[in-house]
C-alpha cells in the first residue's frame, strides 16, 4: 500500500481526487479523515502535528528559574494526538509513502515530522513531491517525478522553532514573573512579536513626540465662462513652488490682496500625458495589502486565499516572487476564461492584444509563482462571498498584469491675480487601459478647463484656510506587514498571525494598531535589558544562520547553541534588574486601566474585574474609599485616550466582538440615570391588577440603569423584578399606537432626529417574545452569516442547533464542510458562546 501525506485534511481530499480519477471513497479513522483508492490511503496533517517544547518537569512556572530554560532539553511532543496515531497506524501497512506537503521551508519541516513519525514504525522508501497548485496537471506531475525530503531545508525551519521556544519562553516567564503576572495575564515576549511591537510603538513615540507647527492655505475659485474650478494660492521660491504660508501676518496680507483681485491672467498652461503602468504580479505581500482595500484584515485574507489553494482554484499564496515563470503562458490562462459569464469579456478583450507582455517585479525566486488563477473556475455558489472576492481579485489582478498601461493627461494652469499666483492641477484618464479589467485602483478625475495662456479669467470666493502639519499615521495592518517583510521580520506565512497576537495579547488595540501602555513597557524593558529581542538584527542574523544551514555549512546544533549563549548571557544582565523591571510593568498595567481621579479622595479611579468576573470602576484606595461606578456588562473594558471634560475620566469603549460599542464617561452614564425619570408606560403584568391575588399597583416604566443600559421594568423594583430588554443604543420613543393584547404602547427606537428608517420595536412585551422564539428556533441562522444553505451543510457534517455547533471541532468540521474555513467556523463559535452567555 502507498501512503500519501498532505499538509492539511482538504488538500488531501483535492489529492485523492485528482489522483483517483474522483474514484476514491472516505473512511474515518480516530476521527481522522483517510481517502483511499486502490492501494492508495492519503491523509492530511494540520499543519504541525508534533511541537517542540521543554519536557514536563519544565512546566511550573515558580518551580524553575526562567534562565534555566536557556539549556533545558528540547523534546518533540503530538499536538494532534489523533492525528499522530492515524498516521502511524497507516505507516505500519504501507510498503512505500510520498510526503506532498506544502512547497516551502515550513512544508518541508512539516514533511519531516512526518517522515519521522513513519520512521519510527517502518522503514519502507518515502519520496517527496512538490507542487504550487493543487490542480490536476502539477499533481499528477509532481507525482510522476518524485523527489527527496529536503533534511537541511528542513533543519533550517527547526532552528528557527527551537530560537523561537527559548528566547519567547525563557523571556516570556522572566518579564511576567518579575511583574507578578501568571495564569491568563501573562506578560509575552516572542523573537517576531517583540520587533514588530518595536516598530508599533516607535510610531507612537514620534506621534507624542510630534510638535505641530501652524500654517494657511489659500484658494480662489477660478470661471472659465461659467465653470468654476478650484485653484491654490502659491509662491516661487529658487524655482521651487509652496503653497504653505508659515506667517500669519504674511498670510492675511496674502488674503487681503487676493480678495482684491476681480480677474486672473493665465499665465501657464502645460500638458504632460503620464503613463500609469500596471501592477506586477502578487507576492503574498501585495495580495495582502489589495485585500485590504476590500475590507479584509490580514489574517481573513490569508485564510480565504489557502482555502481557495487547498481547492485547486489559485496558486499557493505564500510567496516572494513577482515574475511569472517561462511555462506560465498568458494567452492559455486568459483561454480558461473567455467563455465566463463574468470575466468572458475582458478575457476576450485582453486575447485581442497584438501581443501578451506580463509586467514583473524585482524578486524572481524558483520556489513559487506569483499568486495567479489556476484555470479551474469555481462555480459562485460554491463560494462564500469573502472567498469569491478574493478570487475575483486574484483573476483581475492576474488580468491586469497582462493588460495596458493607462494614459492620464495632466493639465497645470497658473494664473495671476492682482500680483498673487495661482494654480490648478487637472487630470484626465485618457486610455484607461488596465483600469478597465481591474476596478481597485482609482481613476477619479479632477476637472480643469481647458484655457489658453494670457486668458482672462473671473475670479470669486477666496477662501484662507488655517492648518497645522499633521504628526505621522499610525500603520494599518497591511501597512505594518509590508514593513514587516522589508525588514525580513517574521517570514510570508506567519506575520498576519503575529499581528493577530498582538492583539489577543492586549498589546495594541484598535485599527490602525495603537500601542497599549504595558505594550510600550515591555519594550522599553526590551531595549534597557534584552534590546536584541526587540531589535531586527537578531531577526537578520538568524535568517543568515538560517541560509547557512540550507546551504549545509553549519547544522542546526551549531546555530541553536550560540543562541542559547547569547541568551544566556542577556540573562547575566537582566538578573539584577528584576526588581525594577517589574515595578515598571506593574506601573504600566495599571496605567492601562486608569480613568482619572476618584470624585471623593482624589486617588486614581480604575477598572476592575469583580470575583464573579464582571467588570466595574473602583477607586485605588480602596479599602479607604469604596467609590465605584458600574460597567456595561456585555464586552470586556479599554480605556480610550478621550477624556470627559466634565470629570477628568477617560472613556471607556466595551470590546465585544461585532458589538463592541463606546460606553463612554462612566460617571456620565451614572449621573443620567439618576438625572432622569422613570417613563411610565403602563401596568405591570406580573404585580399591577391590584383586583387579582398579589397584586400591588405596580407599574412598567422605561428605566435608565446607572451602567448605561436601559430596560423596561416595574416601578416596585427590587420587590417585583419584572423586567424587558430594551436595545442601549438609539434615542426611545413612546408612540400613540397601543399593543391590543398587552395594553402597552409600541416603541420606536431613532438615531436622533432626522433618522428616516427608525426602528419600529413595538410593545416590548411582544418585542421580547419575538426575540426568544428567534433565538431558540435552531438558533444556528441567527449567527451572522448563516443562511439556509450553510444551515444544511452545518446539519449535514452533524450540526443541528447552536448546543452543536459550540461542541464541534472546528478543525474536523472545516475539512467536511466544503467552502466553510476554520476560522469562520470558531466566528460563530464565539457568536454561539456569547449568546449562551446572554441568556
Ligand atoms: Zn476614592
Ligand atoms: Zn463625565
Ligand atoms: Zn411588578
Ligand atoms: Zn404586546
Amino acid at each position: 500500500m502507498e501512503l500519501i501525506v498532505t499538509e492539511k485534511d482538504n488538500a488531501a481530499r483535492r489529492i485523492a481526487e485528482i489522483l483517483s480519477g474522483d474514484s476514491a471513497s472516505t473512511e474515518r479513522r480516530n476521527g481522522v479523515n483517510v481517502y483511499r483508492w486502490g492501494d492508495k490511503r492519503c491523509v492530511g496533517l494540520s499543519g504541525h502535528v508534533v511541537g517542540v517544547d521543554f519536557p514536563a518537569e519544565y512546566a511550573d512556572w515558580r518551580d524553575v528559574q526562567p534562565v534555566e530554560l536557556v539549556d533545558a532539553e528540547i523534546v518533540k511532543t503530538p499536538t494532534q494526538e489523533n492525528i499522530v496515531r492515524t498516521l502511524k497506524e497507516l505507516a505500519k501497512g504501507a510498503d512505500e509513502a510520498t510526503i506532498a506537503t506544502d512547497y516551502d521551508r515550513e512544508g518541508e519541516l512539516i514533511g519531516k515530522e512526518a517522515y519521522e513519525l513513519i520512521r519510527e514504525e517502518t522503514d519502507i522508501p518515502i519520496d517527496r513531491v512538490r507542487f504550487s497548485s493543487i490542480t490536476e496537471n502539477e499533481v499528477t506531475e509532481a507525482f510522476e517525478n518524485p523527489d527527496d525530503l529536503d533534511f537541511d531545508l528542513a533543519a533550517a525551519g527547526e532552528a528557527r522553532q527551537i530560537i523561537d521556544l527559548l528566547w519567547g519562553a525563557a523571556l516570556t516567564r522572566f518579564l511576567s514573573l518579575s511583574a507578578g503576572q501568571l495564569g491568563d495575564d501573562f506578560i509575552s515576549v516572542g523573537r517576531v512579536q517583540s520587533p514588530t511591537l518595536k516598530l508599533i510603538v516607535d510610531r507612537e513615540r514620534e506621534i507624542q513626540a510630534f510638535d505641530p507647527d501652524d500654517y494657511w492655505e489659500l484658494f480662489a475659485d477660478l470661471l472659465k465662462g461659467d465653470t468654476a474650478f478650484e485653484a491654490q494660492y502659491f509662491t516661487r521660491e529658487d524655482g521651487t513652488e509652496n503653497e504653505r504660508v508659515w506667517d500669519e501676518t504674511a498670510a492675511s496680507e496674502a488674503f487681503e490682496q487676493l480678495q482684491g483681485a476681480r480677474e486672473a491672467i493665465v499665465e501657464s498652461v502645460r500638458r504632460r500625458t503620464r503613463t500609469d503602468d500596471p501592477p506586477e504580479p502578487f507576492n503574498t505581500t501585495q495580495y495582502i495589502s489589495s485585500a485590504s482595500s476590500i475590507g479584509l484584515s490580514a489574517q481573513k485574507a490569508m485564510s480565504v486565499a489557502e482555502e481557495l489553494y487547498t481547492a485547486g482554484y489559485i496558486t499557493y499564496p505564500r510567496t516572494d516572487n513577482t515574475v511569472y515563470p517561462d511555462d506560465l503562458d498568458p494567452e492559455t490562462l486568459l483561454g480558461a476564461f473567455t467563455d465566463h459569464y463574468l470575466f468572458g469579456e475582458d478575457a476576450d478583450s485582453l486575447l485581442d492584444a497584438d501581443e501578451i507582455e506580463p509586467t514583473e517585479g524585482d524578486e524572481e525566486t524558483t520556489d513559487h509563482p506569483p499568486i495567479h488563477p489556476t484555470g479551474e473556475i469555481p462555480d459562485r455558489d460554491d463560494l462564500s462571498d469573502d472567498e469569491w472576492e478574493v478570487y475575483e481579485l486574484v483573476v483581475r489582478h492576474f488580468f491586469a498584469t497582462v493588460a495596458d498601461p493607462a494614459e492620464w493627461e495632466h493639465l497645470k494652469v497658473v494664473a495671476d491675480a492682482n500680483g498673487c499666483l495661482l494654480k490648478a492641477n487637472g487630470k484626465r484618464l485618457v486610455d484607461p487601459g488596465y483600469h478597465e479589467v481591474y476596478p481597485y485602483r482609482s481613476t477619479s478625475e479632477n476637472y480643469v478647463p481647458d484655457v489658453e495662456e494670457s486668458e482672462v479669467l473671473n475670479i470669486e470666493d477666496a477662501r484662507i484656510e488655517a492648518k497645522q502639519t499633521q504628526p505621522p499615521r499610525r500603520r494599518g495592518q497591511s501597512r505594518l506587514i509590508q514593513e514587516m517583510s522589508d525588514l525580513g521580520i517574521g517570514t510570508k506565512s506567519t506575520r498576519h498571525n503575529t499581528l493577530q497576537k498582538l492583539y489577543d495579547r492586549g498589546y495594541i488595540e484598535s485599527d490602525p494598531p495603537r500601542p497599549t501602555k504595558l505594550a510600550i513597557a515591555v519594550v522599553e524593558a526590551a531595549e534597557k535589558f534584552a534590546d536584541r529581542i526587540v531589535d531586527e538584527e537578531m531577526t537578520a542574523q538568524l535568517e543568515a544562520d538560517m541560509r547557512t544551514i540550507v546551504d549545509g555549512e553549519k547544522d542546526l546544533e551549531e546555530v541553536t547553541d550560540d543562541s542559547r549563549a547569547m541568551l544566556e548571557r542577556i540573562f547575566g544582565e537582566l538578573h539584577d534588574s528584576r526588581a525594577e523591571i517589574g515595578e515598571h510593568l506593574r506601573e504600566s498595567m495599571k496605567a492601562d486601566r486608569t480613568l482619572g481621579p476618584c470624585p471623593d479622595c482624589g486617588e486614581s479611579l480604575l477598572v476592575r474585574r469583580s470575583r464573579q468576573g464582571s467588570y466595574f470602576v473602583g477607586c485605588d484606595g480602596f479599602p479607604d474609599c469604596r467609590y465605584t461606578l458600574p460597567l456595561p456588562n456585555q464586552g470586556e473594558p479599554t480605556v480610550l485616550d478621550e477624556t470627559c471634560s466634565e470629570h477628568d475620566l477617560k472613556h471607556v469603549k466595551m470590546l465585544a466582538g461585532r458589538s463592541t460599542f463606546v460606553h463612554g464617561c462612566p460617571q456620565c452614564k451614572a449621573d443620567e440615570a439618576d438625572e432622569t425619570d422613570d417613563e411610565i408606560i403602563g401596568v405591570c403584568p406580573e404585580c399591577g391588577d391590584t383586583s387579582a391575588a398579589g397584586g400591588e399597583g405596580g407599574d412598567l416604566a422605561i428605566k435608565r440603569l446607572r451602567n448605561g443600559s436601559r430596560l423596561v421594568g416595574c416601578t416596585r423594583y427590587p420587590e417585583c423584578e419584572y423586567s424587558l430588554p430594551l436595545p442601549r443604543r438609539g434615542d426611545i420613543e413612546v408612540t400613540e399606537d397601543v399593543c391590543q393584547e398587552h395594553d402597552l404602547p409600541h416603541l420606536l427606537v431613532t438615531d436622533g432626529e432626522d433618522d428616516e428608517d427608525p426602528w419600529e420595536l413595538g410593545c416590548p412585551i411582544c418585542n421580547y417574545a419575538e426575540y426568544r422564539e428567534r433565538q431558540t428556533a435552531s438558533g444556528l441562522e441567527d449567527l451572522d452569516g448563516i443562511g439556509s444553505k450553510t444551515v444544511e451543510k452545518l446539519a449535514a457534517a452533524g450540526i443541528d442547533s447552536l448546543e452543536d455547533l459550540r461542541g464541534a471541532d472546528t478543525e474536523t468540521v472545516a475539512a467536511e464542510i466544503q467552502g466553510v474555513s476554520e476560522d469562520r467556523l470558531r466566528e460563530w463559535q464565539a457568536q454561539a458562546n456569547a449568546s449562551v452567555a446572554a441568556d
